[in-house]
């Protein structure tokens, strides 16, 4: 028997899938479909046979998922061959109603469509990825994997904010935290890294990719996390603000006369390193800061100095560090991030070894010195491979 996992991440007018050995994390095909529902849709498909685009308008996620089917038939490999054990779903939102994977049945799409108003940009899309592989995988068991679980850990006091008991009671108002998959992914290999039972590691954790943030995690469990009721909050990301002062969008709304909704889509697609150098893409910001653009260093010291805060913060709600860990993007890829967000945290037992940082590798590594008091480590995440193995697990 196999252990091979399709795994589907349903966006709004995207759908992302691999094919994954849960044992082995091997990825025998991926791909992605585009512009879902617009005239430029493109489905990107690279398998045993090298990659292969196929541009033309794709008209829903349906349209999309038979795409891919028809693009596993004709590239390979061949679903029907392949002995797929189940298909893997990342869920944005599970709410405090989820804190593990969990089995798709009716009363789990009626669950994810009651919290749709927490995560409005998000559940709606993956909702019908869920419906859809239904549709086309009757025979197969399906699993959701929400990137909220990994914090239902959080304790009270770090997911309470200070706001009326009716908004807290009646509507859900709290902070749950996203990237739940890759902080398992990559909390557990760190703990290996160090050689340490992951129960007894205390890690400050940065996912820095399109999305950014950071979380503290206490022996393996989430004890507090930058993202909140929204993935808006925390750390400067490629087009979300992350943390500004709450009283921003009255001000905004009283002197620009923009509804809260129209200023809410421009704190989440216009703002972060977009409303700072106009790019949101951090290669290219680097680019234009080595180039001398003023507005791209800004970005830069910006973006590395709220990361700092956040790990001089969660140092101090851990009380001892195992390591800070690098992932995703930016983490995997940027010496200058790693190196700028961490200067001068010596005090901390924080030091970067220069030629360590700079030295490229795609294996999980240490870049701190030996013998260093806190450990600094870069480990690539792998969201896939992990609801790959969350799912087999369920099922
Ligand atoms: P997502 O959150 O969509 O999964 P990723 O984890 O792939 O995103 O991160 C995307 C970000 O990583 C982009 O801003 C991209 O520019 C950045 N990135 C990728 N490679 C590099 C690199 N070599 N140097 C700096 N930034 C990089």
């Amino acid at each position: 028997m196999s252990d091979l996992v399709l795994v589907v991440n349903a966006g709004s007018s995207s759908l992302k899938y691999s094919l994954v050995d849960a044992a082995t994390g091997d990825e025998p095909a991926d791909g992605i479909v585009e512009a879902i529902g617009e005239d430029r849709g493109a489905l990107t498909h690279r398998g045993p046979s090298g990659e292969h685009t196929d541009k033309r308008a794709f008209t829903d996620h349906e349209d999309a998922l038979r795409a891919v089917l028809d693009a596993f038939e004709q590239h390979g490999p061949a679903l029907a061959d392949a002995d797929i054990r189940a298909v893997g779903h990342r869920v944005v939102h599970g709410g405090e109603l989820f804190s593990e994977p969990t089995v798709v049945d009716d009363a789990l799409l009626a669950a994810v469509e009651e919290l749709v108003p927490l995560a409005p940009l998000h559940n709606p899309a993956n909702l019908e990825g869920l419906r859809v592989a239904r549709r086309l995988f009757p025979d197969l068991p399906q699993v959701a994997v929400f990137d909220t679980a990994f914090h239902a850990t959080l304790p009270e006091h770090a997911y309470t904010y200070a706001v009326p008991k009716a908004w807290r009671d009646e509507h859900h108002v709290r902070r749950y935290g996203f990237h739940g998959t890759s902080y398992a992914f990559v909390s557990q290999a760190a703990a290996d890294l160090l050689g340490k039972p992951v129960e007894d590691t205390n890690l400050v954790v940065l996912h820095l990719g399109n999305g950014c943030s950071v979380t503290a995690v206490e022996g393996g469990r989430s004890v507090e996390t930058s993202m909140g009721l929204t993935p808006l909050e925390g750390l400067v990301m490629g087009t979300r603000s992350g943390d500004l002062d709450p009283a921003v969008p009255a001000h905004l709304n009283r002197q620009l006369g923009w509804s809260l909704l129209d200023i809410d889509r421009a704190l989440n697609k216009e703002s972060g390193l977009k409303g700072l150098s106009g790019v949101n893409d951090f290669r290219r910001l680097t680019e234009l800061r080595d180039a001398g653009d003023e507005d791209a260093r800004l970005a830069f010291d910006v973006y590395v100095h709220r990361i700092r805060k956040y790990v001089g913060a969660y140092y101090a709600v851990l009380g001892r560090v195992d390591a800070v860990v690098f992932t995703a993007g930016v983490g995997e890829n940027s010496p200058s991030v790693r190196a700028a967000a961490l200067a001068g945290l010596d005090r901390l037992g924080i030091v970067v070894d220069d030629g360590r940082n700079e030295a490229r590798s795609r294996d999980a590594r240490a870049v701190s010195p030996d013998g260093a008091d806190v450990a600094v480590l870069v480990v690539p995440t792998n969201e896939e491979w992990e609801i790959a193995r969350q799912t087999l697990a369920v099922i």
